[in-house]
Parts: C-alpha cells; structure tokens; sequence
C-alpha cells in the first residue's frame, strides 16, 4: 500500500514534496508564490491503526 502523500501548496497548487509526516511539522517555502506553508504530520496512533497488520497497531 502506497502511503506516501503528496503535499501541495494551498494557493496554487503546486506541489511541494512527497512524505510520510509523523508527529512533525514542516515549514516549506512555495517557490512560485513565495508563501510560506505550514503542514503537521498525523498523529502517529492514527497511522498505526491504518495499517490492517501491524503488530504493533493500537487502536481497532
Ligand atoms: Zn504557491
């Protein structure tokens, strides 16, 4: 399963970078607005509980 995301600059759409954010907040600098946009990673329980057969998952 692909879980990668594509994260995307809110006012024109471009794309910023490709990731998996956990628990983490990046800071990243559009290069064709020159805004800057501030993305938060999911908590981290609710990507365990994403994945049907991990162990470790906590929740249903
Ligand atoms: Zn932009």
């Amino acid at each position: 399963m692909d879980i990668v995301r594509e994260y995307r600059c809110p006012h024109d759409g471009k794309l910023l970078f490709k990731g998996i954010l956990i628990d983490s907040i990046i800071e990243i600098k559009c290069k064709q607005c020159h805004e800057i946009i501030v993305f938060q990673g999911a908590p981290q329980a609710s990507l365990l509980c994403a994945k049907a057969h991990c162990p470790h998952r906590v929740h249903c």
